[in-house]
This record gives C-alpha cells, sequence and structure tokens, in this order.
C-alpha cells in the first residue's frame, strides 16, 4: 500500500528504507470551466502519483490540494494560497520526509500556477542532500503526443477534460459546456496557449486574470466527441508509464547528502 496516509508509522519507516523516492502530488483547489469540478487539479495529481507510486513501490504521500491561483479567484469556490505559503507548505512536506529517509521526491503538479514554487523548493532541496524532479502532467503530455486532443492541453480544454472524465465521470457536467468566446487584449495580442499571447511572429507572457480571457474560465473549446473518457485514460496510461521509467532511473541518482 504506497499511499502515506494508509500506512501505519513502522510501515512507513520500512518502506522509506527500501526505497528512499517519495512521490508528491500537488494540486489546486479551483475553477475549471462550467464542466469540470474544483478538485480537478488535485484529482489529477493524486491519481497520476498513487499509480506510479504502487509501480515503482514507493511512498506516496497525501495531495496538497490548494495551490498558488489567485487569477481564478473571479470564479465561486477557488481557493487559493499565496505564492509564500505554498513553497513553504510544499518544501516542509519535503523536509519532513527528509528527516525519515526520503531523499529522492518525484513532485507531480497538477496545477501551473504551482510550479514556480516547486522548482523553487526543488532548488533549497537541492542543498539539503536531496534531490526533487518537478512534473508537469499536461506538459508531459504534450511532449509524449502533441496530436492528442487535437493539440487542445489548454486548461479545462479536451486533454484535460477527457482525463478527468477517465478518473472521475460523475463530477462532470459536460451538458453545461458553452462556446468559449476568448477576448483578446488588444486588436493584436492574442492568447495562443495559457499565458502566452501571440503578437507578430512572436509570443509574450502576460499575466491577466482569467475572467478576462474568457467569460466561461476554459480556454479551448471542448467538443465532447473528442474529449472521452477511452482518450483520457490513454493519456493517462502514457504519462505513469513514463513517470514510472523515469522514477526507476532518477531512484539510482546519487543525491550527494
Ligand atoms: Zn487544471
Amino acid at each position: 500500500m504506497p499511499l502515506l496516509q494508509e500506512m501505519t508509522w513502522p510501515r512507513v519507516e520500512a518502506a522509506l528504507r527500501r526505497s528512499d523516492l517519495v512521490v508528491v502530488p500537488i494540486g489546486s483547489t479551483e475553477q475549471h470551466g462550467p464542466h469540470l469540478p474544483l478538485a480537478t487539479d488535485f484529482l489529477v495529481a493524486a491519481h497520476i502519483a498513487k499509480r506510479v507510486g504502487e509501480r515503482l513501490e514507493a511512498v506516496v504521500a497525501p495531495v496538497l490540494p490548494f495551490g498558488y491561483a489567485p487569477y481564478h479567484l473571479d470564479f465561486a469556490g477557488t481557493i487559493t494560497l499565496d505564492e509564500a505559503t505554498l513553497r513553504a507548505a510544499l518544501l516542509q512536506l519535503c523536509r519532513s520526509l527528509l528527516r525519515h529517509g526520503a531523499r529522492h521526491f518525484l513532485v507531480v503538479n497538477g496545477h501551473g500556477g504551482n510550479t514556480a514554487s516547486a522548482e523553487s523548493v526543488a532548488l533549497e532541496l537541492a542543498g539539503q542532500g536531496a534531490l526533487c524532479a518537478v512534473s508537469q502532467w499536461w506538459e508531459l503530455a504534450r511532449e509524449l503526443n502533441p496530436a492528442w486532443g487535437h493539440g487542445d492541453f489548454s486548461h479545462a480544454g479536451v486533454v484535460e477534460t477527457a482525463v478527468v472524465l477517465a478518473i472521475c465521470p460523475e463530477a462532470c457536467d459536460l451538458a453545461a459546456l458553452r462556446p468559449t468566446t476568448l477576448t483578446p487584449l488588444s486588436a493584436n495580442i492574442r492568447s495562443e496557449y495559457a499565458s502566452r499571447f501571440r503578437f507578430g511572429k512572436g509570443t509574450v507572457s502576460v499575466r491577466v486574470p482569467m475572467r478576462r480571457l474568457s467569460a466561461t474560465g476554459n480556454l479551448g473549446e471542448v467538443d465532447p466527441a473528442l474529449a472521452t473518457s477511452e482518450l483520457g485514460r490513454e493519456i493517462l496510461e502514457s504519462i505513469v508509464d513514463y513517470l514510472v521509467a523515469f522514477g526507476k532511473e532518477f531512484a539510482t541518482v546519487p543525491t550527494g547528502g
């Protein structure tokens, strides 16, 4: 049983002696358009982490259900930590496990707003005798097969919708989908992907509240015919395979601590 919360302390002790790699899922509680649950980011991270932990026989930390998501606060239900709090929570989670023998951390991140904090924690752990890998499942998905979901890896877009349908269909409400109209920042500055805005031949990152870009909170046009649970299962399978292979090799990298 790799979930830390379901283990007794002697089992955790024994498990960390067998493998000093811990899988750490982190997410967010935030709006995901009219059709996906607020838990989306932590459900997906926890799901991937559990499957990876099972196959690696590595301890899986409890999912951190809150992240850094102030730009979603215009939509009901979104809960955000400030960035310093998220960074401190993740660092202290990892440091606690470090004390129990963990030396390799594999963060499974479910939310783009958490990336900077996770990277910062990874840098700090590197100076404390541990190694921390940070993975973003939607980026891995795009790298593994850019054609999935017609290339829509956006917030609450086709790929994310398919993945949630595969994990938790009862929490989805595809009947609530409405045509998505994206509001450009100006005549020639238009959102291309998340915070990347196209202007002429190049792109520039501009951070704005989600409501300024999309009245419904999702960025892609989700065609229910494309976003299927079968697609979601295929994507999850590939990401889990990838992270298991990575985790096996990562666990052998000397930490130098
Ligand atoms: Zn999401």
